[in-house]
């Protein structure tokens, strides 16, 4: 996954409280592989990874984040704004019934997803009618009615049944009969191709034009991959759509084909489809897919907690401190560094959530977060001149402190050189990249 490969790649960058040019190549080398095992179109990757590029050399250095998961950040925001950024809903016609058109080859799942669709507009109180337009398939008559029966919705449907009759007076008659009967939307099932031709393209526009959809739907299979790019462009300069349904969505497919075609053709992608169940149906979320692209798991949800707890200006208070400016890193910098880190939520189930932090997994499930409040408890015991330097405490002011804290005189020893290995550890981080937010754990 991708979030294997940058560990990797972490343990080469550097946060030098800047994006290198080295960084953000070796980041963008591994989010291009990502796309393109994701079924991204190539064209669609490279203008992806440029943006992204240009936009990680413009960016601040965030002090919650090390380089690789800024860079991670921007592409999921970028990612996310491609896909559309918020869910685009559907629009209502605004009298009259909404009427909603499907296309899209056949196996697409257009059939299928008319009747989730019809469940779920029903479950929002509309009153849906579903409408066979399918009349070249033999059974799709039959299988909308099935489906059709099954969520409760009425189809409407030629008289002559199953194939035969003219698709295009069906989906026009269908428009009369919603009116009659006050169903307020009509979702109209059509024929598909197993691939692009003239004919079904024709066939498409000529029912579009009889029924003037207020959404024209282009449903497609995640699963074809690459190909979803072809057949997309053929519908838009065909039929044209308002928007894309994303069907099978269940298997393996990581969804690169949302990404291509919001890309290629601007449309906002609505539905998701993901599963043979006429419940398994849901608008689509950007921000859910971008992190399916990427196969990022929690990192993204690690990324906004860093960023929500960690202080910026005790970021740069402690940056500046640990670079020689603005004085030394004391003993209150180092109690607020833990209190920070414990801000982040309980340490294993954070660290969890990091690439390439397995190695610390046994340190980090025996770390104990009452130890927070007992090196509290030594350090508040300190006079302020002892914490801003730490270095003269000598064995009487031990037996102070430890006596006003309540603990051992050893346990003021082991957080004294505690500190002073954890501000050891922090210059190194700081001239050679890191963790942010980790110092002070006792390890
Ligand atoms: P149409 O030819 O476009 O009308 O496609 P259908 O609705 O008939 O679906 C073709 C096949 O795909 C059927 O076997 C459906 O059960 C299946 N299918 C449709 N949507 C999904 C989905 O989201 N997940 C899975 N696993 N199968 C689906
Ligand atoms: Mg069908």
């Amino acid at each position: 996954t991708l979030s294997d490969r940058l560990a990797d790649t972490f343990k080469n960058l550097r946060g030098k409280g800047r994006l290198s040019e080295a960084d953000i190549d070796a980041t963008a080398r591994e989010i291009r592989i990502a796309l393109l095992e994701a079924d991204v179109a190539l064209p669609v990757v490279k203008e992806f990874v440029g943006a992204v590029k240009d936009r990680a050399r413009g960016e601040e250095v965030s002090g919650a984040l090390n380089p690789a998961q800024q860079i991670i950040k921007i592409v999921n925001e970028e990612l996310v704004t491609i896909l559309g950024g918020e869910t685009r809903r559907l629009r209502y016609a605004k009298s009259g019934p909404t009427v909603i058109m499907l296309a899209g080859l056949q196996g697409a799942g257009k059939t299928t997803l008319a009747a989730k669709l019809a469940l779920w507009l029903k479950d929002q109180g509309k009153s849906p009618v579903l409408v066979a337009c399918d009349l070249q398939r033999p059974n799709a008559v039959k299988q909308l009615q099935v489906n059709g029966e099954r969520v409760g919705v009425p189809v409407f449907a030629p008289e002559a049944g199953n194939g035969v009759g003219d698709p295009v007076s069906v989906a026009r008659a269908s428009i009369e009969e919603a009116g009659r009967k006050l169903y307020d939307v009509v979702i109209v099932d059509t024929a598909g191709r197993l691939g692009v031709d003239a004919e079904l393209m024709q066939q498409a526009s000529d029912i579009r034009d009889a029924v003037n959809p207020d959404e024209v739907l282009f449903v497609v299979d995640a699963m074809i991959g690459q190909d979803a790019v072809v057949t997309a462009r053929a519908f838009l300069d065909g039929v044209g759509y308002d928007g894309v349904v994303l069907t099978k969505l269940d298997g393996d497919a990581r969804g690169g084909a949302a990404l291509s075609i919001a890309s290629l053709t601007g449309r906002p992608v609505m539905f998701a489809s993901n599963g043979e169940k006429l419940t398994d149906f849901d608008l689509f979320h950007p921000d859910r897919m971008a992190s399916r692209i990427l196969d990022m798991g929690d990192m993204m949800t690690l990324i906004e907690q860093a960023e929500k707890t960690f202080d910026q200006d005790q970021a740069m208070k402690a940056a500046a401190k640990l670079s020689g400016q603005g004085g030394e890193f004391t003993l209150d910098d180092f109690l607020e560094q833990m209190q920070q880190v414990r801000k982040l939520g309980s340490m294993s189930k954070i660290m969890g959530m990091l690439p390439g932090m397995g190695q610390f997994r046994e340190q980090l499930e025996n770390f104990d977060e009452r130890e927070i409040d007992r090196i509290q408890a030594i350090i508040q015991s300190m006079t302020p001149s002892e914490r801003a330097n730490p270095k003269m405490i000598d064995g009487s002011r031990r037996a102070r402190i430890a006596k006003g804290s309540g603990r051992m005189v050893s346990d003021v020893n082991q957080l004294v050189d505690r500190f002073f290995e954890a501000r050891k550890m922090m210059m190194q981080m700081a001239r050679g990249g890191g963790m942010p937010g980790m110092p002070g754990m006792p390890g």
